[in-house]
């Protein structure tokens, strides 16, 4: 037995001073093992266990469907946010459910009596880019034309019909078709979006040249047991979400997160209640929380999971504006705590900006992390790039910004009254393109490997295990030696592809 250094976890995180993930520092351990044999597979929830440690936050900027399919696919889990009608939040999650690798089931589809600014809609909203024109306007109907943004970039007539600007001399497959037959063809035609259709020419499924490289193998992908991608929907703790949830359970969602910033309220609870006696299959994260009596309430009203946080958040601005929050590395300790005393996972939820973070949230207890930052400047979030002062970005807002409040994002909030006075809790911004996430998940992951080797553990549980037991030392950081860790003295550098941190 050696002798241990620096400080244990109940000893870094005692009462008084909160700390967050910059503050502390976590000391080497024993290595005995290559990263390549580190197992990042995890709870997210009481029954539900995936291979990798990270989910997309319920952000109208962060997850719709496409973020789902390829968190999902990658190993992780996406969060559809709720920041739409019911019809909307359903769609994406039975487009997640249904998912075939590299078929876009269900294509959103107009009529050919539809405008051009429809079509301009779809493209912001959703950041689709081609739309097939279909008789009826639905999938399964007859296939008419397809509308790309080549047919729509200099049309200045908003109003015009579709039918007279749609591409009709389209190759299509036809069902049945493999993927890699498809992509074959989508790689020889260079046409940008192939439509499969029936026998009858309708429309079955489409396929879409920017997902040709990620159409391959996926050996992390997070299923359930019927073999479909696993997706979370978010709803609010209000009594008309009900109705919501019902809907999205009928669509086949997994996990329900409630969402609300603070979540320690009689609604929240009722809301738990309810899931669980109305639908006892489906996993519920509850938050958010920041505290052990917090969380101790909403395990007991049911919660198979809590999302940690309040306030920490790269868009938030909660902590100045309501005096009310907890430095997030304390805040994830403190229900990590707790939670453990009855076999619930937490989810550190906001201010991690990169592979650092990723591993200082879990060695202070969370078995998985949320974000948004992080991912937000990916090609899989909804929204289209564009360039601001030469540097190609994505918008990225909080839920509590006046613009997603307008939107109705106001409802995580308790705002009743939104259309009267509206105080912020988020702003809204830009982020740099990341690329896509089939890039950037393996390199997040493999740089979180090496933390846990470097830390001397193989797995999480394992991890977890040091964390309470005190096995696993840190030290406190001071403002010098935060800069001492960062690149400092040199003239000029160049930042590697995804940062420094
Ligand atoms: P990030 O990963 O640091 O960008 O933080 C994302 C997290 O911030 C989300 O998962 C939410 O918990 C939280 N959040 C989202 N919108 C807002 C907001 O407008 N104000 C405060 N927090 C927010």
């Amino acid at each position: 037995m050696y002798d241990l250094d620096g400080l244990s976890a109940s000893e870094l995180f005692a009462p008084g001073v909160g700390i967050t993930y910059d503050d502390f520092i976590v000391l080497p351990g024993y290595i005995d093992f290559a990263n390549t044999d580190v197992e990042l597979d995890t709870k997210i929830t009481r029954n539900i266990t995936i291979k990798r440690p990270l989910v997309s936050s319920p952000m109208d900027t962060v997850t719709e469907w496409k973020m789902a399919v390829y968190m999902a696919l990658l190993g992780g889990l996406g969060i559809i946010h709720y920041n739409n009608t019911i019809e909307e939040q359903v769609s994406h999650v039975e487009k997640v459910k249904t998912f075939e690798n590299g078929f876009i089931k269900r294509p959103t589809c107009l009529r050919p009596d539809n405008i051009v600014r429809d079509v301009f809609e779809i493209r912001d909203k959703k950041g689709f880019s081609g739309v097939p024109i279909t008789e009826t306007g639905k999938n399964g109907s007859k296939l008419l034309g397809l509308v790309t943004n080549r047919d729509i970039d200099f049309e200045k007539n908003l109003e015009r019909p579709l039918h007279e600007i749609m591409t009709t001399n389209l190759i299509t497959a036809k069902e049945g078709i493999t993927l890699k037959e498809a992509n074959k063809i989508l790689k020889s035609s260079k046409v940008g979006k192939l439509p499969v259709v029936n026998d009858k020419g309708e429309l079955v499924y489409l396929l879409s040249r920017t997902d040709l490289l990620k159409n391959k193998e996926y050996p992390y992908a997070s299923k359930s047991g019927s073999k479909h991608l696993l997706c979370g929907a978010a709803v609010s703790t209000k009594d008309e979400d009900k109705e919501r949830v019902a809907a999205l359970v009928e669509a086949g969602v997994d996990i329900i997160l409630i969402d609300s910033a603070q979540g320690y309220s009689s609604f929240q609870i009722n809301m738990i209640k309810f899931i669980k006696e109305n639908f006892p299959g489906i996993e519920v994260i509850a938050g958010n929380v920041v505290t052990k009596e917090q969380s101790q309430a909403l395990i007991e009203a049911g919660a198979d999971s809590l999302r940690v946080g309040m306030g920490p958040g790269s868009i938030c601005i909660t902590q100045n504006m309501m005096a009310v929050g907890r430095p997030q590395a304390s805040a994830v300790y403190n229900c990590a705590l707790k939670a453990r005393e009855y076999g619930v996972p937490v989810i550190a939820d906001g201010g991690i900006s990169g592979v650092g973070h990723l591993a200082k949230a879990l060695s202070a207890g969370a078995s998985c992390c949320m974000v948004g930052f992080l991912v937000a400047g990916t090609s899989e979030t909804p929204g289209e790039y564009f360039y601001e002062n030469g540097v190609r970005v994505k918008r990225y807002r909080g839920m509590a910004s006046v613009e997603a409040m307008k939107a109705g994002g106001g409802k995580r909030y308790m705002d009743e009254d939104s259309e009267k006075i509206t105080v912020p809790q988020g702003v809204s911004g830009t982020v740099v393109d990341r690329g896509s996430l089939v890039d950037y998940m393996p390199y997040l992951m493999k740089g979180l490997a090496q933390s846990f080797q470097d830390m001397g553990y193989r797995n999480i549980d394992l991890l977890q295990e040091a964390i309470f037991s005190g096995k696993l030392r840190y030290e406190h950081r001071t403002n010098a030696a935060i800069v001492e860790g960062s690149v400092h003295n040199l003239h000029s550098y160049q930042t590697p592809k995804f940062g420094i941190r």
